[in-house]
């Protein structure tokens, strides 16, 4: 019997079994040729495809369909049309046509462009991405699209990622060849993201402002409870939360998404998703599925979820981790070591060209997880740090150490270590032996990339990721296959890459100040905000390295940052005005009310000459906070007008990052403080305590429910 799941799981989507049941064979094949090859899919296969396709989704009850496409906004974008279109007799039929399934045009001037765009050619269009498949959600047929300008400029995230991946085959299929894998046709980077964010009740929700604008809390004192007890991480799951967790996973598994692990995180109200590995394409995708529903299931079950990187402050912040490796058509996955000797001389060249690609590309993978929001995970108290650096443990750097050195191995069998003769000691993947606190690290069969902000989409660290090793891989190649002595030429390789570059691995724990000194004794890069970090796109070694590997032009690498920088300043100038917005009319009155109520009791309790020491004293500091958030919050006022000057993107992130941050620091500062004292009826939100604890009662598990009932 096919369990609940079996039969769900994918009942959303039109995946390769639908394929095959509504498509006749040869337009199935030639799909499939498309799919899995990339070759150009003609109009008559698209008709009947799409016509395919609209029957499958009316028997599913869609109406409408979209070009689903992901835009520089970071989140997905969609416009319906129906599928509605006036027969005779004042009736309607149903169509949809193979040009409407491969190509929209959408309007897209309101779209981050970074000046790609000029408004009178505003039109982009859209066009549909076979390797990914249609889905339906809320009865509206989903077909994922590339997002481009009319000169063929990529307006969107997915189609440098696709071009990534696309460098990234071309290359390492030349490495997989000269090791005699002359079966493997494509070679695919997989990527399982790790999907970490929190929930609070939508009542208190409601009342805090600075959530609903920016996501993030922006004021707050801490409560008496933190995450330090160690509670909460894989804690027994709250009944409501359990309950919602059911429901979401319901609904990923019909959209065919591999949701597997869940867990209470570190943080109370924090939790994690993660599903089982994937194309890094569809991942992406999934990803941004992910995150739509994981907001819209809480909403049905009361709840908020916050994916924001760090809602609040003193308690850890919430990361994407991205897990990366790289699989052939066979089924081998490229960063398996291996158990015969050259199986691991494979796995060094790939292992070597990523350890080179980190360390010369600190700066990208850097930027490329560069938001406002992750700014305050990376270089600010938390892990993992802004340094970029690799973890390959003990036994890993052991052996690349004799490998550098033409020493032993100081394993076991003390052998020396012969790439292409010797086989590679077994590393442990156990997991109490992984370091948790490196940005990047090796975890047996693949890299998890740490940095990766909750919110953000996956797509941009996978193009650096792709981009970078392909690059290094390719270098690599070239000296390889003009070699007349493999063996010695692949020995050297390996041995003096990790020579030149062993300073970007380190196995200590990254949240370590120690560390800090020591990276920039190593000199490794340690940019600690965004507009430290987004410069680095555009120089020249940069743009010359995304133009070789065909991912982006200048033009696109220019606009990028131009869009990145911006909005990394639109971002704090909402929260900087939402601040004031809450100081002015929430905050200072609610403290100024209280010290009412304290003065008007002082000079009642003098008349009849009774003790009044803590409404005295309290009336004191209360006045004194007040005094200290007015001015803060004036000085804000002031800078954020100043920054509202300044024309240009550069400037004002800049402008940002210099003043803007430190004013509103400022001024949380006494209001916090006002909070600590504030009587609790006067206090005009929610504290950290009914956000982080105000989901309450435990049970037991709740039963999936059965086929009918969903
Ligand atoms: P952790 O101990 O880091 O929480 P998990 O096992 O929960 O690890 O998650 C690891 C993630 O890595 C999962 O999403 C898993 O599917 C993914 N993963 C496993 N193998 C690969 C691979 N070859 N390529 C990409 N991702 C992988
Ligand atoms: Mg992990």
């Amino acid at each position: 019997m096919k369990s609940i799941v079996e039969e769900i799981f994918g009942s959303k989507v039109f995946d390769e079994s639908v394929m095959r049941e509504k498509l006749a064979k040869d337009t199935y094949r030639e799909l499939e040729k498309t799919i899995h090859d990339g070759k150009q899919l003609n109009i008559k296969i698209a008709n009947a495809v799409a016509h395919a396709m609209k029957e499958w989704a009316l028997e599913q009850g869609a109406t409408h369909y979209t070009h689903w496409f992901q835009p520089m906004t970071g989140v997905t974008a969609e416009k319906h049309d129906g599928f509605i279109n006036p027969d005779k007799d004042g009736k309607v039929i149903m169509e949809f046509s193979g040009k409407e399934l491969i190509k929209g045009e959408p309007d897209a001037s309101s779209f981050p462009n970074g000046g790609l765009r000029a408004t009178f050619e505003a039109r982009g269009y859209t066009a549909w991405d076979p390797t990914s498949y249609a889905f339906i959600k809320n009865g509206v047929l989903c077909i994922p699209t590339a997002f481009c300008s009319y000169s063929g400029h990529a307006l969107d995230k997915k189609t440098p990622l696709l071009r990534s991946m696309q460098a990234i085959n071309k290359q390492a299929l030349r490495i997989v060849k000269l090791f005699g894998n002359d079966d493997v046709q494509t070679i695919k980077t997989t990527v399982g993201p790790e999907q970490e964010y929190f929930l609070v009740d939508q009542k208190y929700y409601e009342q805090r402002k600075d959530l609903i604008y920016t996501g993030r809390t922006l004021f707050g004192a801490p409560c008496p409870k933190g995450q330090e007890l160690e509670d909460h991480y894989f804690g027994t799951i709250k009944s409501r939360v359990q309950e919602f967790m059911s429901d979401l996973n319901k609904e990923l598994w019909k959209l065919g998404i591999l949701a597997k692990t869940e867990h209470n995180e570190v943080a109370p109200a924090q939790h994690e998703l993660a599903p089982i590995f994937t194309t890094t394409n569809i991942a992406t995708d999934h990803n941004q599925l992910t995150m739509e529903l994981i907001q819209r299931v809480a909403k049905k079950h009361g709840l908020v979820a916050l994916l924001h990187e760090k809602p609040f402050e003193g308690i850890n912040g919430s990361g994407k981790h991205n897990n990366w490796s790289l699989s052939t058509d066979t089924g081998i996955n490229l960063l398996e070591p291996g158990d015969t000797p050259h199986e691991n001389a494979q796995f060094l060249v790939f292992l070597a060209a990523i350890i080179k690609a980190v360390d010369e590309h600190q700066d990208l993978l850097r930027l490329s997880v560069a938001t406002a929001g992750n700014d305050h995970r990376l270089g600010a108290n938390e892990a993992p740090p802004a340094i970029i650096s690799i973890f390959l443990g003990d036994e890993l750097t052991a052996v690349l150490k004799a490998i550098e050195e033409d020493k032993p191995y100081d394993g076991k069998e003390k052998e020396l270590m012969k790439i292409g003769a010797t086989v590679l000691p077994k590393f442990p993947k156990d997991s109490t032996d992984r370091n948790r606190t490196s940005p990047f690290a090796f975890t047996g069969n693949k890299f998890e990339f740490r940095m990766p902000g909750s919110n953000s989409s996956i797509a941009g660290c996978n193009i650096v990721l792709n981009t970078v090793i392909a690059d290094e891989i390719e270098k690599f190649a070239d000296i390889l296959e003009a070699s007349d002595d493999f063996e010695s030429t692949l020995h050297a390789l390996i041995k003096d890459t990790i020579k030149n570059h062993k300073r970007i691995i380190f196995n200590g724990n990254g949240y370590d100040d120690s560390w800090v000194k020591e990276a920039e004794s190593r000199g490794l890069l340690n940019l600690k905000t965004t507009p430290d970090a987004l410069p680095y796109f555009k120089t020249d070694e940069n743009i010359a390295l995304f133009e070789r590997q065909k991912v982006l032009s200048k033009e696109e690498v220019e606009s990028r940052y131009e869009i990145l920088m911006d909005e990394y300043e639109k971002q704090i100038n909402i929260e900087a005005l939402t601040m004031l917005d809450i100081a002015k009319k929430d905050i200072l009155p609610a403290a100024s009310k209280f010290s009412k109520e304290l003065t008007d009791t002082i000079a009642n309790k003098k008349a009849i000459g009774i003790d009044l020491i803590y409404e005295l004293e309290t009336a004191k500091k209360v006045s004194e906070y007040l005094t200290e958030a007015y001015q803060a919050m004036m000085t804000l006022e002031n800078d954020v007008k100043k920054l509202h000057e300044i024309d240009d993107f550069e400037k004002s992130a800049f402008y940002v990052r210099d003043f803007i941050i430190q004013d509103m620091a400022s001024l949380r500062k006494p209001c916090d403080e006002l909070e600590v004292i504030t009587s609790n009826s006067d206090w005009p939100f929610p504290t950290y305590g009914k956000l982080l604890f105000g989901i309450q009662y435990t049970g037991i598990r709740p039963v999936f429910p059965s086929i009918k009932e969903m």
